[in-house]
């Protein structure tokens, strides 16, 4: 049962502004989608260019481009090289035409961004101490940093085209429901959010949406099969499997932080026993360091702990890279759950990829070369050595970017 429906189109596209009958105006939206879909994933094309992947007929190109000239959503972009006879016009978006917002929840943290049509990040904010409550006060504030990040670039309301939300946590994208944050509204959080603020939104849970920013714009770009991680405070996995990702019957697919590793192990914040995110999660290796640090351990930490700073999980990846040896340690022994843990999934799925993300990717080397090691001891080798491990360059952006390309999907779906 769909409970909230959700209706995302470009302006232009939605039918008040099309003629006809309704078969007529939606032969119209999808071709004009074509159009745009090319110049959005190509960036600039020529009408020959676009004929060739849209599949109409030249002279209907030319004048649904036409069309699409006076609508404003696309532009003219100078002159091609000519492949016999006259140079053909080029034509792109109009990065202008509207704008999605961008928001990455996180449990300590909030990331804000806006993008335009061409994917270019036009406003970028972190909020450092912005922790995740399950309240409608929660829910105002965060209302209250998005608005006044579009009164700060001057973008009215009617130019978004939808907000894109990352979601720690079980979340039905579907449905817009959120079952572990944010649960408090009573018609789901993405109906709350939509009344509040008066445009679209699509929600999804975190690591999903990071899977989505590294299949449009990561190492995830042109592969079919990758899982990718989220490794901060928990464990997150969005999973690209035959090129689409992979959500299962309630959107709840990825839950890789809550398989069971060690049947007499300690409480998981699920409410079960010995989940791999009791054993290997950034949460676990900040508490291990700072029990260890309390027993004596010497560590730049160590100096933290003495000066009064927070020793979070920002300040152990920093310890890590500067060479300390204590975070180091602590970090290998954590990545021999996390191998066992990804043998499990590379047996069962056969990735041609797995991308680590999140506050822990930050580490570089110094988490690649022990979970690759883990790795090539547990797993079969026919089936691992096709299985590239590697940490994301979107980084801190990957929720952010993964916002933008979720939205965009649902506009060309
Ligand atoms: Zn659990």
């Amino acid at each position: 049962m769909i409970k909230n429906e959700i209706k995302l189109e470009l302006e232009f596209l939605y039918e008040k502004t099309l003629e006809g009958t309704v078969n007529a105006k939606k032969r119209k939206q999808d071709q004009y989608r074509r159009i745009i879909s090319h110049l959005y994933y190509n960036g600039v094309a020529s009408i020959a260019e676009i004929v060739k992947t849209a599949k109409m007929s030249q002279p209907l190109v030319a004048s649904l481009v036409e069309d699409l000239l006076g609508f404003g959503v696309i532009l003219e972009n100078g002159i091609g090289e000519s492949i016999g006879g006259r140079r053909p016009n080029l034509y792109c978006m109009n990065p202008e035409y509207q704008y999605v917002v961008g928001v990455d929840i996180n449990l300590h943290t909030l990331n804000l961004a806006v993008f335009d049509l061409n994917n270019q990040l036009i406003y970028r904010e972190e909020f450092k101490e912005f922790e995740l409550e399950n309240s409608s006060e929660y829910c105002q504030a965060l209302i209250g940093k998005i608005n006044v990040a579009l009164d700060n670039i001057n973008i009215g309301r009617e130019k978004v085209l939808a907000a894109g939300i990352s979601i720690p946590g079980l979340v039905d994208a579907e449905n817009g429901l959120t079952h572990t944050h944010l649960s408090f509204a009573e018609e789901g959080l993405r109906a709350y959010l939509n009344r509040k603020l008066g445009f679209p939104i699509l929600l999804d849970n975190d690591a999903r949406t990071m899977a989505l920013g590294e299949k449009a714009f990561g190492k995830a770009k042109d592969k079919k099969n990758v899982l990718c991680l989220n490794l901060s405070n928990g464990i997150g996995l969005g999973m690209i499997l035959n090129g689409e990702l992979h959500s299962g019957k309630n959107g709840f697919a990825g839950e890789f932080g809550h398989i069971l590793i060690d049947p007499e192990g300690t409480l998981c914040n699920c409410g079960k026993i010995g989940c791999l995110e009791t054993l290997t999660s950034g949460k676990i290796l900040v508490r291990q360091i700072k029990e260890g640090i309390e027993k004596g351990q010497e560590s730049f930490l160590a100096k933290y702990q003495d000066e009064g700073k927070k020793i979070d999980l920002r300040a152990v990846v920093d310890a890590i890279l500067a060479g300390d040896q204590f975070a180091i340690d602590q970090l290998n022994k954590m990545c021999e759950y996390l191998g066992k843990g990804l043998v499990t999934l590379i047996h069962l799925l056969n990735p041609e990829m797995i991308i680590i993300g999140g506050r822990l990717a930050q580490a570089g080397k110094y988490i690649i070369s022990p979970v690759s090691m883990w790795m090539n001891k547990y797993a079969m080798d026919k089936i691992s050595s096709e299985t590239e491990l590697v940490n994301s360059d979107l980084l801190d952006d990957a929720a952010l970017m993964g916002t933008m390309a979720n939205v965009m999907k649902k506009i060309f779906k």
